[in-house]
């Protein structure tokens, strides 16, 4: 991997702005899978799946094993799936490019196709990179069945930019993410393209502890109870636990301003932040159920149910 590529600490990232409807290049504060907390099977399975085959590929090609095809994430929204791609990007030390479809579908309509292919260019000349594709389910697919014509050609531009068949993506690591699989266009799936299915689901008692963790550190703080902060927010996304500290250090934060000296983040900060927050995940959960029970013909979204079942959620 090129190591001059990124000063230390920070990720490049280019993306789209929406607002100034161009693409941006910055620079992020770079995460590696330590930052991310809880996800180990997923984590293990990405770096034998994923990683290692980009930094050993002699192994991959040793035993005949393709080389190739992107990852796609999926799960209820704030589980870490823009979260982890870029933790991936981190540790194989490659650019970080953000492609949201949602927002480019609505701002480039007329020229996306072009937009798409150039931004796909732009990453072969920034190799190596992740190039993370969010919102996979805009591109209509199976929502409704008699999808746009506009929709069609962006579909098919992007299925010719995956395939490299033109162009060398040698060095351009795909990862997709998307809320709603079964709303993907097939075509996306086939082999070589989105393949590998992965479901982030709402973090664990233990993860939750470990998230919280992550996000605490480094505050001004007096013990802090996390372990029973982690057993009140079942069903809270790694982003809901994100915010209730937020919450919790704005709290400790007025209390400093009206003291005037620096007061530690308190369990009774983080108690009150926590009654304000409901978890955002079970919406995601009432929907997904009726697919992952009904229209599930490839058993893809067992991983679902078993969360489902495990987790006494009700009947959505
Ligand atoms: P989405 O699944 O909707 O893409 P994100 O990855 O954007 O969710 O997560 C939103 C925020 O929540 C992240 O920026 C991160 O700070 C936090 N987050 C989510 N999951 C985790 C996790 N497992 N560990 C640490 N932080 C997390």
């Amino acid at each position: 991997m090129n190591h001059d590529n990124q000063p230390q600490n920070k990720l490049k990232v280019i993306s789209y702005n929406q607002e100034q409807n161009k693409i941006v290049e910055f620079e992020q504060k770079l995460i590696t899978f330590a930052d991310v907390g809880g996800l180990e099977d997923v984590k293990k399975k990405i770096k034998i799946d994923f990683i290692m085959p980009i930094q050993s590929p002699e192994i991959f090609k040793a035993y005949g094993k393709a080389i190739g095809g992107g990852l796609l994430f999926y799960g209820p929204p704030g589980c870490g799936k823009t979260f982890l791609a870029r933790a991936i990007a981190g540790e194989i030390n490659a650019r970080f490019l953000h492609l949201d479809l949602q927002s480019i579908l609505s701002k480039w309509s007329g020229e996306a196709e072009q937009n798409l292919h150039e931004f796909f260019e732009d990453a072969r000349q920034k190799k190596p990179c992740v190039l993370f594709i969010d919102e996979l389910d805009a591109l209509g697919g199976n929502r409704q069945k008699l999808h746009s014509h506009h929709e069609r050609l962006l579909v098919n531009q992007l299925l010719m930019e995956l395939d490299g068949s033109t162009s060398n993506n040698e060095g351009i690591y795909v990862i997709g993410a998307t809320n709603t699989p079964w709303y993907l266009d097939p075509a996306l799936r086939r082999p070589g393209r989105f393949n590998s299915l992965l479901f982030l689901p709402p973090p664990a008692l233990e993860e939750r502890k470990t998230i919280l963790t992550l996000k605490t550190s480094g505050k001004p703080q007096q013990e802090l109870q996390l372990d029973l902060v982690a057993k009140y927010t079942e069903h809270f996304s790694g982003a809901d636990l994100e915010y209730l500290v937020k919450d919790a250090v704005d709290l400790a934060i007025a209390r400093s301003f009206e003291t005037g000296t620096v007061q530690p983040l308190t369990n009774q900060d983080l108690l009150n932040a926590m009654e304000k927050r409901q978890p955002t995940t079970l919406e995601w959960f009432a929907t997904a159920k009726s697919y992952a029970k009904f229209s599930d013909v490839n058993q893809e979204y067992k991983d679902v149910l078993d969360y489902f079942y495990k987790n006494n959620l009700k009947q959505g």
